[in-house]
Parts: C-alpha cells; sequence; structure tokens
C-alpha cells in the first residue's frame, strides 16, 4: 500500500485529536500501536509494564507515552506539540504482524460458467518460507511479498484505498498472485491485542486480486462448458430427432391417405420440409392431412365464385396452420427451447421452429410445385390456387352426383360404377374423365345433363329425361314413369272424391234453403252442355263457390214470394169475413167470391183481391147490411 498518499484521518482517533484542530491542548493525539523498546511494533493491550518503554509511533517515529488510566481504555499518547495524525499505524501494524508471524488465511478462488466452477486455489492458513515487507518489483511494490514453496505472492492491506487499477495491470503484468486484505472495517482502538491479530491474520474480507493459475483454471473451465454444452446438445438433438409412438384414438382410420391417392396427389405429399420433428406420425400422413383439411375439402365443399379460398387454422385458432392438425399427431414433449440450447443441438429458430412452422413451409414447397396454392405478399396469406380448386371441386361434383345415380338404381359399388363409366363414356370424342379434367364449355353442357338426371330423383318433379349420358339409368326412368301413373290415378280419384263432397255440400245447403223446391233447382241446367247445377258445383271449387251464390239469390226470391203470398191470403181471409157478415148463407158468400163482376174488369172477387186499395174496391160491392 502506498503510504504517502494515505491522507484520510483514521477512524480510530478521536474527533477532537483531528489534525484540523492541532492546537487543542486537551486532546494529545492517542494511537493504540507503539514501537517498543525491542523493536516490535504492539498494540497497547499486549504491552503491560512500562519496563518495554520507551515506545515511539509507528507513524511519525516521535516518543509516545503509554497510559493506562483506570477509568479509561488504555492508550499511546504523542507528545503535546506533536502533529502526527498516526493515519498509517494500523497499516504497519499489520505489515509488521505479518512479517512476524509468516501465516496468512487465504480465500478460496475459484471460476465459474454455466453452472460449473473451478478450483483455482484451495483456502486454509498458508505458513510462508518468507516475507519481505516492501519488497519492489520492479516500478511496483506491494505491502509484502511472501513465499509459499518458493512461489511469489503479493499481500495488499487494505485500510482506506482498494488496489487501484494501475497496481491491477502490473500484477497481473508480472503475472504475481496478490491477496487484498480489507482492513478498512477494523476499530483497532477498540479491540485487544489478540482478536486483532485474528481478525488482520484470518477473519477481515480478503479476495484475489490476481492469481498466476487463474487463467490456465479459466481455459480447463471453458473445455468443460464445451464439453457439457455438447453433451447436453447431443441428448437434445436425440429429443428432437427421436421418433415417438403417436397415440392413435380407438377407432382412427386415414382418411387423408386415400383421399389424396384418389385425387392423385401422392407428389404433393412426404415432401422434404423443416420442423417435421413436430409430428407423431410419418411425414407423409401429417402433410396429406394438412393438405385434405387446408385444400381438397374446401375446394370440394365451396363453388368456386372468383375469390379465392384463403388458408388459415381452424378457429378460433386460424393463426396457427397447425390447428386443423389432430393434436395427438402434434408431439407434447417439446417446448421452446432457448435459442442458446437449440444452438447446442445444431439448430436454429427457423429449423426447430413449430407446427405452425411446419405446415407453412409445407405450404411453401407446395406453391414452389405451384398448383396447389399461392402465396399472397399483400394479404399475408396463403390462398388455395383457383384452377386447382375448380378441378378438385368439378371432380368431386361429377363423382358425388354421378354415384348418387348409380345408387338409386340401385348399383352394385357406385363408386366403381363412376370410375368405369367416366373413363369409358365419350362425349365429342373426349371421356368424361377428360372432360371433368379440362373443364370448359364442353364441361358445362355434359354437367347440366347430368344435373337434368339428378333433379329426376326428386319426388317433387314429374320430368322424365330421357338422355341418360350412358349410365345404366333405366331403371329410374321406369319407376319414374311408375310414379307418375300411380301419381295421376291418384289424383283422380281424388278429384272424383272431391266433387262428390262439393256436390253434397250444394245439395244440402240447397234442402236447408229452398225445401221442397231444392231438387228442382239443382236440376236447372246451367252450361250450354245441358249440365245441372249440381253437375257444375261438383267440377272445382270455384264452381262450388258460384252455385252458393246462385242459391243464396234463389232463397231470397222465394222468400219474397212466400211474403207476398202470405199478405194476399191474409187480405182474402178479410174478405171472406166481411163477405160472411153481408150474406145469410154460405152458398151466397161462395157465389159472390167466385162470380165475375164488371165493376172490377169482369174479375171474380176472391181473385182480384191483391191489395188494399182493391179490397177496399170489393169490398165497396157487397149489399148494405139491413
Ligand atoms: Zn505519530
Amino acid at each position: 500500500m502506498d503510504e504517502t498518499s494515505n491522507l484520510a484521518p483514521n477512524r480510530y482517533m478521536r474527533q477532537a485529536d483531528s489534525p484540523s484542530e492541532p492546537g487543542n491542548r486537551n486532546g494529545y493525539l492517542k494511537v493504540p500501536f507503539a514501537r517498543c523498546a525491542d523493536g516490535i511494533a504492539r498494540h497497547v493491550t499486549s504491552v503491560s509494564k512500562q519496563t518495554i518503554g520507551p515506545f515511539t509511533c509507528l507513524d511519525c517515529e516521535m516518543p509516545l507515552t503509554l497510559r493506562q488510566p483506570s477509568n479509561r481504555r488504555a492508550h499511546f499518547a504523542h507528545r503535546p506539540d506533536a502533529h502526527c495524525a498516526g493515519e498509517t499505524a494500523l497499516h504497519r501494524y499489520a505489515k509488521e504482524l505479518l512479517a512476524q508471524r509468516k501465516f496468512l488465511t487465504l480465500p478460496i478462488l475459484t471460476v465459474q460458467d454455466e453452472g460449473l466452477s473451478e478450483l483455482v486455489f484451495k483456502a486454509g492458513i498458508y505458513n510462508f518460507e518468507e516475507v519481505l515487507p516492501e519488497f519492489r518489483i520492479g516500478s511496483f511494490q506491494p505491502d509484502a511479498i511472501v513465499f509459499y514453496k518458493s512461489v511469489k505472492l503479493a499481500v495488499e492491506f487494505m485500510v482506506t484505498h482498494a488496489v487501484d487499477a494501475e497496481k491491477r495491470e502490473k500484477v497481473q503484468a508480472n503475472d504475481l498472485s496478490m491477496v487484498e486484505i480489507d482492513l478498512s472495517e477494523i476499530r483497532a482502538s477498540q479491540l485487544p491485542s489478540e482478536e486483532l491479530d485474528h481478525v488482520i491474520l484470518h477473519s477481515a474480507p480478503r479476495i484475489w486480486i490476481h492469481h498466476r493459475k487463474r487463467s490456465a483454471a479459466i481455459v480447463r473451465l471453458a473445455d468443460q462448458v464445451e464439453e457439457q454444452k455438447a453433451k447436453r446438445g447431443s441428448r437434445l438433438k436425440g429429443h428432437i430427432e427421436k421418433q415417438v409412438r403417436p397415440a392413435y384414438p380407438v377407432g382412427w382410420e386415414d382418411e387423408s391417405t386415400p383421399l389424396v391417392e384418389q385425387e392423385r396427389l401422392d407428389h404433393l405429399v412426404n415432401l422434404d420440409v423443416v420442423c417435421n420433428h413436430w409430428f407423431t406420425v410419418p411425414r407423409a400422413v401429417w402433410q396429406s392431412h394438412a393438405l385434405c383439411e387446408h385444400v381438397i375439402k374446401p375446394s370440394q365443399r365451396f363453388t368456386p365464385s372468383g375469390a379465392n379460398i384463403a388458408i388459415r387454422g381452424e378457429w378460433p385458432s386460424e393463426r396457427s396452420l397447425a390447428s386443423k392438425i389432430p393434436s395427438w399427431m402434434i408431439r407434447s414433449d417439446l417446448s421452446s427451447y432457448p435459442p442458446k440450447r437449440l444452438a447446442e443441438a445444431g439448430y436454429d429458430r427457423t429449423h426447430y421452429g413449430s407446427p405452425h412452422h411446419a405446415v407453412s413451409s409445407y405450404l411453401s414447397k407446395l406453391q414452389r410445385h405451384g398448383r396447389a396454392v399461392v402465396w399472397s405478399d399483400e394479404r399475408q396469406s396463403f390462398f388455395i390456387e383457383p384452377n386447382f380448386h375448380e378441378l378438385l371441386h368439378r371432380r368431386a361434383e361429377f363423382r358425388r352426383i354421378v354415384t348418387k345415380l348409380l345408387d338409386a338404381i340401385p348399383h352394385d359399388n357406385p363408386e366403381q360404377g363412376y370410375r368405369s363409366w367416366a373413363s369409358s363414356h365419350e362425349v365429342g370424342g373426349a371421356t368424361v374423365d377428360q372432360l371433368v379434367e379440362g373443364g370448359g364449355d364442353s364441361y358445362q353442357m355434359l354437367r347440366d345433363r347430368i344435373f337434368a338426371l339428378e333433379a329426376m330423383l326428386s319426388s317433387n318433379s314429374s320430368k322424365i329425361v330421357n338422355d341418360l349420358c350412358g349410365l345404366p339409368l333405366m331403371p329410374i326412368l321406369d319407376r319414374k314413369r311408375a310414379a307418375i301413373k300411380a301419381d295421376r290415378v291418384a289424383r283422380a280419384l281424388k278429384e272424383k272424391e272431391a266433387a262428390s263432397a262439393r256436390r253434397d255440400a250444394i245439395r244440402q245447403q240447397a234442402v236447408e234453403r229452398l225445401e221442397n223446391e231444392s231438387a228442382e233447382w239443382l236440376a236447372k241446367p246451367v252450361e250450354k252442355n245441358g249440365a245441372s247445377i249440381i253437375e257444375f258445383a261438383g267440377t272445382s271449387d270455384d264452381a262450388l263457390i258460384k252455385t252458393e251464390h246462385w242459391l243464396a239469390t234463389a232463397a231470397d226470391r222465394r222468400r219474397q214470394a212466400n211474403a207476398e203470398a202470405e199478405k194476399v191470403a191474409a187480405l182474402q181471409a178479410e174478405l171472406i169475413r166481411a163477405t160472411e157478415r153481408a150474406f145469410p148463407n154460405p152458398a151466397m158468400v161462395q157465389l159472390f167470391l167466385n162470380t165475375s163482376q164488371p165493376q172490377i174488369g169482369g174479375h171474380h172477387p176472391i181473385e182480384y183481391c191483391n191489395s188494399k186499395a182493391a179490397l177496399k174496391r170489393v169490398l165497396s160491392l157487397l149489399p148494405k147490411r139491413r
């Protein structure tokens, strides 16, 4: 330690002893150490007799007086005129203590990385062959150089200043091991001698500023770390690349692979893509599944409309393209390892990736094949290639309708029936298969004919299509004809029943309203062909309604006629009663009523009497009673 730079006041000085107040006569400068007559530096608590004096200051080398007051701590005091601060006394004491005892507790030194540790120096009490205080090595002078098994080691005692960068560089340049012992927290004046010595030699904090074996240990450690990384990397690589047995769900059948084969798209699966390790099933299986769910099935289901179908995950995880693949096909024993661990295993983020990356990378490959999918930079999405969509849709549409027709015959194997028809039936020199593959107008025309046949299967349709497009659909045609005929018969019967019901209805109403005149009314001819009212009513609901109107009119007329007859009858009754009063016997009454009278135009009075005026007139013809 550079003593000349040690200017700060030591902590064991009393405030009153501070050099800033040198004239203070009450507080002599006190220190806990002194050099005794035998030349040895001692702490005040290890000095018992005056006899080993005189004492001098370790710092200024001026005489000191030992004071052992009964009521206060013992100490050494400077002369009143002294200007010593006793700043370096502890530092000097520590160096001399080391020189005298020749041992120290040295701290452990290890280097650590990645959880591994390499020992550089073992902690313990070390006995030195030699201790050289103030030993200069070139421009550099540590507090002490000690020799352990003939190897030099520098010791620094830190009281106020730690080892600075310059000193650190020097020990490193000389490759000299150096330990620094921190005495800055020691209160030397308050400790007994043995305790102070123990703290300096053993228990005060101490660290290695430099150790000549440290670099070698770092190299050894680096080797170990590399070895550990390699082992760990190879373990992780083994884990990532291992074959995992899939947990097949009970009753699971691979429907995708046959569908891919049926569509003759085998060349679009089992492609070499990154991130394949994410799947429990073989490459061809998960890729078939992805192709079916993302491309084939949507193409078959949705009619091409000009708007391309975007390829997305299953709702609500649309952003993950892997969400359309069953979870049991995806490994759950892989996690998102830190990039460092992946690098050890020989992977980067892209190549390790995720199930989504795997599917995305597969779709990219398909895009490069240039057929099934396209990528849109603008919309940042894959789409089903429109022509491919139309082709798959045409195939599915024809297969669906024709197998449905064949199934309705019925056919032993509609699927096979479709295949043999499609490969052999020709329209305009091209097979059905060729038309389906090629699309265009010829395909559309055949499609219209097939759709017309399909419409025949509906029970609502009564249309007979004789153009069977080369399909063995005669049974359907025969059934349809029979059905139409049966329908016609049933309908005629129903109509007959309805006509009878309508006739019953008008007859019943006529009886109610026309009574004895109903039969005559119902039999009246109404049409040019001579049909009667009741026959006409049976022909339709409209006709029935019409006859009901007629009936209402006829009933009205009848009621009016009846009312008129009753009125005439009442007038005649009145005439008879008056006549009976006017004549003495019934024979004369009858004679008057039924004899033509010139006054009423030659009419018989009984017949003439059809109004009040007529009655009055007839009454005036009666003889006046006597
Ligand atoms: Zn002094």
